[in-house]
C-alpha cells in the first residue's frame, strides 16, 4: 500500500558520498537564476516491488533514464521551489518547509507516484544543506553568501540572496503505457539565487494574457506538477518579446465578455491588488480564492496571515475581474499590484498590459518605505534571514 511504500522512506537510511571535484570559485555578480548548482544532490527511487531504496546524497551530476520512463513522454513530474537564507548570526534558516513537504506530497499523489514521510525528506533536505553549507556557524559573521565563494566586503551589497531548494519527483518507469507509475525518483538540488527579476525591489511590467487558459475548474491547476508549466513557455516568450513584459498573469474567462476575466496568477507568482474601497473608507488587498485553478502558494497564504494579523485594512480571497480593476484605475483607487513567490518574494507591478493595448499603471515608489510592498517585504525578509524569532523559520 501507498502508506507501507512511504514508510520505507528513511532518513537514518541516508547514505552520503563526498565530491572528489569540487567547483572553482565564483563571484556573485555571475549568478544567474537557476543556472548554477552547489557541489552534491539528494536521491532517492522507490519501485512498487521493493519500497523506497537507500536515499542518497551524493555528487551533483548526470542520472540515467530508461528512454520509455514516463516522465520523458507523458510529463509525470512535480517539484518545489524552496529558499534557505543566512542569517546576520550565520544560521541557515528554511522558511515554513513542512508545507513544501507536503505541497509535493499531493502533487506525487495526484500523480500517482510513490508516498514518502514529509518530516523524513525534510531531514534528508537538512542534511544537504549543512554538507554544501559553506556558512559556519560556529563563526558569527560568516554566511551563506560564502557559498558564492566570495570575500566578506560583498556581503553587505547582496541583501537578497539565498540558496534555492529544487526537490522533485518523477515517474522513472519504463513503460509506454500510460498507467499508474512503477517507479518514483525523489530528488534535491540546491541552486544558489539572487534576485529572481534581476530588478531587485524595482516594479515590473506584466502581460494579461486573455487567450491562453493556465487552469480551469476541473483541471490539476492546483498541483505544482510539470504539466502545468510546459505550455506556459510560448506565451511567456511572446510577452517578452512583443511587449517586454517579465511575466505574464493569466487569466480565467467569464464567457464571451473579455472584461468579465478573473485575474488568476502568474507563472512563479500569485497576484495581488491593494486598492481603496469603492464604497469609501478603508482599503482592500485582494486575491483570486483557492478554488482549484491556482496554485495555493506559501507567500500567499504568509501574506495573508501577517495582513489579516495587522488588521490594518480588509483582506480577501475572492474572484477579482478584469473590469474591476479597470474601475479602480479609472476611479484612482488602485494603490499597488505586486506577484509574491518563493523565488521573487515580493515582485512590484507597475503595469499590467493587454493585447489591446489598453494598460493599467500604478506607479511605485521603491524609496518610498510606507507602500504594502516594502512593508511585507521588510516582515518576511526579517522572519526569513532571522532578524526576529518566528516559528516560520526553521534553522537547521
Ligand atoms: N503560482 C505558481 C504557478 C507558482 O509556480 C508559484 C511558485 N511555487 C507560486 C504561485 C508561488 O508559490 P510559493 O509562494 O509557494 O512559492
Amino acid at each position: 500500500t501507498a502508506a507501507a511504500a512511504g514508510d520505507s522512506f528513511k532518513f537514518s537510511d541516508l547514505r552520503i558520498t563526498n565530491t572528489q571535484d569540487p567547483q572553482p570559485q565564483r563571484a556573485w555578480q555571475e549568478l544567474r537564476f537557476g543556472h548554477h548548482f552547489t557541489d552534491h544532490m539528494f536521491i532517492a527511487e522507490h519501485c512498487v516491488e521493493e519500497g523506497w531504496g537507500q536515499p542518497e546524497i551524493r555528487p551533483m551530476g548526470f542520472i540515467s533514464l530508461h528512454p520509455a520512463a514516463q516522465v520523458l513522454h507523458y510529463g509525470m513530474c512535480c517539484f518545489e521551489g524552496m529558499k534557505a537564507y543566512a542569517g546576520a548570526d550565520g544560521r541557515g534558516r528554511l522558511f515554513r518547509p513542512a508545507r513544501n513537504m507536503e505541497r509535493l506530497r499531493r502533487s506525487m499523489q495526484r500523480l500517482l507516484l510513490a508516498d514518502f514521510e514529509p518530516d523524513e525528506l525534510l531531514q534528508c533536505l537538512k542534511a544537504l544543506l549543512r554538507i554544501d553549507r559553506p556558512w559556519q556557524p560556529e563563526a558569527p559573521g560568516y554566511s551563506m553568501y560564502a557559498l558564492l565563494r566570495v570575500d566578506r566586503p560583498w556581503l553587505p551589497e547582496a541583501p537578497s540572496y539565498s540558496m534555492y531548494v529544487r526537490p522533485m519527483a518523477f515517474s522513472s518507469t519504463g513503460s509506454l503505457g500510460i498507467t499508474a507509475p512503477s517507479r518514483t525518483t525523489l530528488m534535491i538540488l540546491l541552486s544558489p539565487a539572487g534576485p529572481y527579476f534581476g530588478t531587485g525591489l524595482r516594479p515590473v511590467q506584466l502581460f494579461v494574457d486573455e487567450v491562453n487558459v493556465r487552469a480551469w475548474p476541473g483541471g490539476a491547476g492546483d498541483q505544482k506538477i510539470g504539466s502545468n508549466y510546459a505550455p506556459t513557455i510560448t506565451p511567456l516568450v511572446d510577452a517578452f518579446q512583443r511587449h517586454g513584459a517579465a511575466q505574464v498573469v493569466c487569466t480565467l474567462p467569464q464567457g464571451p465578455d473579455p472584461d468579465a476575466a478573473l485575474f488568476s496568477e502568474s507563472g512563479g507568482m500569485n497576484i495581488m491588488f491593494f486598492m481603496d474601497k469603492a464604497s469609501g473608507g478603508g482599503q482592500e488587498l485582494v486575491t483570486a480564492p483557492l478554488d482549484g485553478t491556482i496554485l495555493p502558494g506559501i507567500t500567499r497564504a504568509s501574506i495573508l496571515e501577517l495582513a489579516r494579523g495587522w488588521g490594518d485594512f480588509d483582506v480577501s480571497e475572492r474572484p477579482i475581474s478584469i473590469r474591476e480593476v479597470q474601475q479602480a484605475v479609472r476611479e484612482g483607487r488602485l494603490r499597488e499590484v505586486f506577484g509574491c513567490g518563493t523565488a521573487c518574494m515580493v515582485q512590484p507591478v507597475d503595469r499590467l498590459l493587454r493585447e489591446s493595448g489598453e494598460a493599467f499603471d500604478t506607479p511605485f515608489d521603491a524609496e518610498d518605505p510606507n507602500t504594502l510592498t516594502a512593508r511585507l517585504t521588510r516582515t518576511l525578509g526579517d522572519i526569513q534571514y532571522g532578524r526576529v524569532a518566528h516559528e516560520w523559520s526553521v534553522p537547521f
